[in-house]
């Protein structure tokens, strides 16, 4: 299960802008999970995260 660490995250918007199909920033400016399909996209975002705040 995907998941993402909200004491890591800093809200950069990265894993949204790469796989807005699984990532949505809200309000609390942190990025939740709205899918937990897998998707190619979940690769790119979990490298591209800088804090390393996405596991599955
Ligand atoms: S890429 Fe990482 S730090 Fe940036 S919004 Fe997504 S989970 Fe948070």
């Amino acid at each position: 299960m995907v998941k993402v660490d909200k004491t890591k995250c800093i809200g950069c918007g990265s894993c949204e802008a790469v796989c807005s199909e699984i990532f949505k920033i809200k309000d609390d400016e942190k990025a939740h999970v709205i899918s937990s399909k897998n998707s190619k996209c979940l690769k790119e975002a979990i490298d591209i995260c800088p804090v390393d705040a996405i596991s599955k």
